[in-house]
């Protein structure tokens, strides 16, 4: 296993392997269950989520990848996509900028 990232929030971290998987980069999220207990007290070092990956062979293009997010190269016109609701987990179209189910807003 190899860190490949220290992400802000479980959210981020999240979406950085879901940005590997795509890629055929096998990488699985630690430290977000912690993150959980630690929450309202605010970011606490070394407790951040972090991402690794199976294969170290691997940390080059993981890398490559990570800096395309980092530079906002990825998911550069995220009003463009579909999203999920954050507090109901609905999926939404593009259009929509707040939940139909629960009224909440979209997530930026
Ligand atoms: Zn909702």
């Amino acid at each position: 296993m190899k860190q490949v990232y220290a992400a802000l929030n479980p959210t981020e971290a999240h979406l950085v392997a879901g940005l590997l998987e795509q890629e055929g980069i096998p990488s699985t999220v630690r430290g977000d269950a912690l993150f959980t207990t630690v929450d309202g007290g605010g970011a606490v070092l070394g407790m951040r989520p972090t991402v690794w990956i199976g294969n170290p062979e691997q940390e080059t293009a993981a890398k490559a990848l990570i800096a395309r997010y980092d530079r906002g190269e990825i998911l550069a016109h995220p009003e463009d996509a579909p999203w999920i609701c954050t507090d109901c987990g609905e999926h939404h179209d593009p259009p929509f900028t707040s939940c139909w189910r629960c009224g909440a807003e979209r997530p930026h």
